[in-house]
């Protein structure tokens, strides 16, 4: 199928081609018609898949007809964090490009006042999250009466980050009758019953994940050696020296290196420029223009390593990565695959690398189900993790092959006496997302949620962080 059957605009169809889209992507091509038509949308699709423009490209033509009123936007769309939501609003730029529509972004970290003023000029499109969404809206700066179509994007993480009972609130203001497209890359129970409450006779639509990480990223595991305790305590500078040796031998053009917790990515920052990388840094606790500049900056390549907490993990589109590291071995196996998957995208090369130590086992265990393979070991062949745990191989095998020391698996020597023998590594802050996860949806929008929404997959904001307290909003007018 071309994308000139599926009944879009000239405008529209210009502005494809100048993306240089040849054909649509299954979702694409079996949404559009759909929404082109004004029926709603329960999509099971994961970013990447292209899912994105298969909203936005019917939504850009039936809003050419209308005009928007001013606080009144005529769509919304829901994104679970800031990146996403500004990577949505670039693809209204791209898609939009022929036509004059006018759009919104409501993000927190930004002035309010500034967005109030857009707001005020009418907009037919407005892009938010759904925590400053609210705090907008509570405070008189829009009225959501006008909305006809309304799209809840990556259902399923918002449900991990706690939002579920904003986006209730937010969607009890919308008028009943009206379109709605729901997207969510899995289908739990809870998402489930949230589709059946928001949709109304929807087309179901699933589509593969894209090719997936485990067929097209090289991925290789790194275990980082501890015996004493001792070693524990130096275990984050062993991480950083097999960090910087992989990446001086991995021929890394860029790449994206995750860890689990913000102050790890502050020091993990420090310690790579202090050795000469050009590195940015990138968590919840920045502020939005701070992210937004050192996100641009990276996808401009004027940066090539970026350490990041998950606020990066999910479907932020990156062109030509090389290379992802996995500082912390994720805690969520999910995690791992949304981390991996910003390398390897639109058919190219992608290499992801986890430094391990023996008590995240558990965790590559789980990743390795979900993969459904184990992952090699660096240098090691067709080692897996599991094979290379000092517990399960004997001791002959235990150095996988001549790889250095710092990236081969202990020995399985008899602890000593110092060894400790931890559950797990304990951050201080878990990686992931803010509440915990299938979170049951509470009745009332509780005002701290819109703070989480800004810190992503990181710990609560330390202060006030961006969240403006309920009281502070009372008197104000905008
Ligand atoms: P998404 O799943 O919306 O995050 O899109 C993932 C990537 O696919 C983005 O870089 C899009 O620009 C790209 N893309 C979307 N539609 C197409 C298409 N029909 N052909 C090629 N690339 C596409």
């Amino acid at each position: 199928m071309i994308f000139d059957d599926l009944g879009l605009s000239n405008e529209v169809l210009k502005a494809v081609n100048d993306a240089g889209y040849s054909e649509p992507t299954p979702i694409q091509e079996k949404a559009i018609p759909h929404v082109l038509m004004g029926r709603d949308i329960l999509g099971c699709a994961q970013t990447g898949t292209g899912k994105t423009a298969s909203f936005t490209l019917p939504m850009i033509d039936i809003l050419a007809s209308g005009r928007a009123r001013a606080r009144m936007p005529r769509t919304l769309i829901l994104e679970p964090t800031r990146e996403l939501a500004t990577q949505v609003a670039e693809n209204f730029d791209i898609y939009g490009k022929y036509t004059s529509l006018a759009k919104a972004l409501i993000i927190g970290g930004e002035s309010m006042g500034e967005q109030v003023k857009i707001l005020d000029r009418g907009v037919d499109v407005l892009i938010a999250t759904p925590g400053r969404l609210l705090d907008l809206f509570d405070r008189g700066g829009m009225i959501l009466n006008d909305v006809k179509i309304l799209v809840i994007d990556e259902a399923d993480r918002m449900l991990d980050m706690g939002f579920i009972p904003d986006v209730e609130k937010i969607v009890s203001l919308i008028p009943k009758i009206r379109q709605t497209l729901f997207f969510s890359a899995t289908m739990p129970a809870e998402i489930k019953r949230l589709a059946d409450a928001f949709l109304m006779n929807p087309r179901e639509i699933t589509v593969a994940p894209p090719a997936t990480p485990v067929e097209k990223i090289v991925q290789r595991l790194v275990m980082v050696d501890h015996r004493t305790k001792r070693d524990m305590d130096g275990l984050g500078k062993k991480k950083r020296d097999a960090l910087r040796k992989l990446i001086a031998e991995d021929n890394v053009r860029n790449a994206l290196i995750f860890c689990n917790r913000k102050r790890d990515v502050d020091i993990l920052h420090k310690s790579l420029v202090k050795h000469g990388h050009d590195a940015a840094r990138l968590h919840g606790d920045m502020s939005q223009p701070a992210r937004t500049e050192t996100m641009n900056k990276f996808k401009a390549q004027e940066i090539s390593l970026l350490v990041c907490s998950d606020v990066a993990a999910r479907g932020l589109d990156i062109d030509d990565l090389s290379h992802v590291f996995n500082f912390d071995v994720p805690m969520h196996a999910e995690d791992y695959v949304h981390r991996i998957g910003r390398t390897g995208r639109a058919g190219r090369d992608g290499r992801a690398f986890t430094l391990a130590w023996r008590e995240d086992r558990k965790y590559i265990d789980a990743i390795e189900k979900l993969i459904g393979k184990p992952i090699p070991l660096h240098g090691a062949g067709k080692t897996s993790a599991a094979e290379a745990a000092p517990e399960a191989i004997p001791a002959k095998e235990a150095k996988p092959d001549a790889e250095p020391e710092k990236t081969a698996a202990p020995a399985p020597e008899a602890p000593t006496s110092e060894a400790p023998a931890p559950e797990a590594p304990a951050p201080e802050a878990p990686t992931p997302e803010a509440p915990k996860r299938r979170a049951k949806p509470k009745a009332a929008r509780k005002p701290k949620q819109a703070a989480k929404e800004d810190t992503a997959s990181d710990k609560p904001v330390t202060g006030m962080g961006d969240h403006m307290p309920a009281f502070l909003a009372n008197p104000v007018k905008s």
